[in-house]
């Protein structure tokens, strides 16, 4: 398929109606970043061990930024991205979502913001097997209610602007990689979030795949306006980002333009 129309179609799809859903700065009156991360630190107890993971990291996204997380193997890219994606909870420090300290939400509001506003890509896809791609992808909007002809229009339509509108039908197991992979990126845009955090996304691809796939991200980025943060080790992966944060041992050790 030609990118052209990928991208028109995603533009179409996702539109840039998540850009529009950004919360206020109660003290300044002006928009929140998406994502603003002070002092967060967080600890893993292990019998008398501890592993300090994360240790006081503050940064801030913005709507529609393409960012990679460095790191070698054990520098805290999971836990930060955990922390970022409120699927863990810091020993100390604040993650606000548009403004909005993730802190002060129950654990049910909680997981609502994480249905509507974040999508999630694994480095083992994550898929369930026994389902189709298509069902894969409809799986989220049948969490949020979207009624069935709309989710199964939306579905097929998100499979074609990853280039699988040929493999609806197909479980994953039947599906290469990289495949597996373009179908968890359509399944996490599913409910049309503000930002997808993807860990390592391209760990288990070989390179050709793994740079396709993050083409794929960027052009869905561009196109629609979801920003997405991405862990990774790998410099080919690295060098498509537009804005590279640096961890090392739990602290960030550098954050800048690529
Ligand atoms: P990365 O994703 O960069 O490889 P992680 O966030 O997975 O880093 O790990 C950071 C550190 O925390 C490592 O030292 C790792 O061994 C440790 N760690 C990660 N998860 C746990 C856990 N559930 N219990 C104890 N230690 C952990
Ligand atoms: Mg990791």
């Amino acid at each position: 398929m030609g990118k052209l129309i990928a991208r028109f179609e995603i533009t179409v799809l996702i539109r840039r109606e998540t850009l529009a859903r950004t919360g206020q700065d109660a003290g300044t009156g002006k928009p929140a970043a998406l994502l603003q991360a002070t002092g967060l630190s967080r600890t893993y107890r292990l019998g008398a061990a501890a592993v300090p993971a994360v240790q006081d990291v503050s940064l801030s996204i913005e709507g529609g930024e393409f960012v990679a997380l460095q790191g070698p193997s054990g520098s805290g890219k999971t836990t930060l991205l955990n922390l970022l994606g409120l699927l863990d909870r810091p020993d100390a420090g604040t993650v606000a979502i548009q403004g909005e300290d993730g802190e002060s939400l129950t654990e049910n509001a909680k997981s609502d913001l994480r249905r509507d506003r974040f999508g999630f890509v694994f480095q083992t896809f994550n898929l369930i097997p026994v389902l189709s791609a298509e069902e894969n992808v409809a799986y989220p909007m049948v969490i949020a209610g979207v009624p069935d002809p709309e989710r199964r229009q939306r579905a097929g339509e998100l499979l074609r602007s990853v280039g699988l509108g040929d493999k609806a039908g197909v479980r994953p197991d039947l599906l290469s990689g990289g495949q597996r992979q373009r179908v968890a990126i359509a399944r996490a845009l599913a409910n049309r979030p503000a930002i997808v955090f993807a860990d390592e996304p391209t760990a288990n691809l070989d390179s050709h795949t793994a740079e396709e796939i993050l083409d794929l991200m960027r052009t869905i980025n561009e196109s629609s306006g979801v920003a997405f943060l991405f862990a990774t080790h790998d410099p080919r992966v690295v060098a498509r980002a537009r804005r590279v944060i640096l961890l090392r041992d739990g602290s960030v050790e550098k954050d800048a333009a690529s």
